[in-house]
């Protein structure tokens, strides 16, 4: 690795200062909710990061990396395989044929929506002894992606899981609809918490319905305000892309990344 230049330093006070902020918005959202902070996961977004940002963003004590696409996050854990605490979260539709790769290092997927997906990495993961905290993406929105369960199929889904006994269910997944019209994207939080919360009920053993991740750099706040247990933060950490967002979700366009908006 290179040594420490000034652009290093920048990079680290740049980033410093995006968390600081953050973790105020953060705040200020428990406050008005009436919940505390620590209840609340900020898992950074590193898609289209490089390297250098990406250290700079374990210099300032971040742990945990969100990436959309396998390929990409594989890459990123290659080249930092000095960084052993370092976990990768994934959090963007997985393909049947590459469970393999997710298996070898992800601590955590995020989108699982097919019973496929879950078999080939419950498969994968088994040959290697490893286990995967595992969240169910659901599409609360009906147009803001064409990945994720309908909501009136995940009790089923859920009940076929403990099939799979490496993957540790952990709760639910989801993209609200992207606007600026909160009224348009509070209902998508509410009806993954409705979900969430009937589903603590209906699950079988061994299947935890904990977690709620749900809201990104633009409409966070809201998610924290309607239950968020994880919040997916990119753009406000690291700064705008320069990939559209339509790369990452296919048939999309206009998310707060996205220099088509
Ligand atoms: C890119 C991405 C995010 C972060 O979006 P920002 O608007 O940059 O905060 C969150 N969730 C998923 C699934 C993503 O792909």
């Amino acid at each position: 690795m290179a040594g420490r230049d000034v652009s290093d330093v920048d990079a680290v006070a740049h980033l410093r200062a995006n968390l600081d902020a953050i973790r105020a918005r953060i705040d200020a959202a428990c406050r008005g909710a009436g919940r505390e902070p620590a209840e609340v996961r900020l898992l950074p977004v590193s898609k289209t990061v490089d390297e250098a940002r990406l250290r700079a963003a374990y210099a300032i004590g971040l742990r945990e990396l969100g990436e959309n696409k396998v390929q990409e996050a594989m890459g990123k854990w290659e080249a930092m395989a000095d960084l052993p605490d370092l976990r990768w979260v994934l959090i963007g539709h997985l393909q049947t044929n590459k469970a393999k790769y997710a298996a070898r290092f992800a601590g955590e997927f995020q989108a699982l929506d097919s019973l496929r997906v879950a078999e080939a990495l419950d498969r994968q993961l088994q040959a290697r002894g490893r286990a995967l905290d595992v969240l169910v993406q659901v599409n609360t929105s009906n147009e803001a992606s064409k990945f994720g369960l309908p909501p009136d199929e995940v009790e089923a889904f859920v009940k076929q899981l403990p099939a799979f006994s490496s993957l540790r269910v952990r709760g639910l997944m989801t993209l609200a609809l992207f606007s600026e019209d909160e009224a348009r994207v509070r209902p998508c939080f509410v009806r993954l918490r409705e979900l969430r919360d009937r589903l603590r009920q209906a699950a079988p053993d061994g299947i935890a319905m904990d977690e709620l991740s749900m809201g990104m750099s633009g409409d966070f706040e809201l998610a924290i305000a309607e239950g968020a247990t994880t919040v997916r933060v990119g753009t406000a950490l690291f700064g705008m892309r320069g990939t559209p967002d339509s790369d990452y979700w296919p048939g999309f366009a206009g998310g707060a990344g996205d220099p088509a908006r």
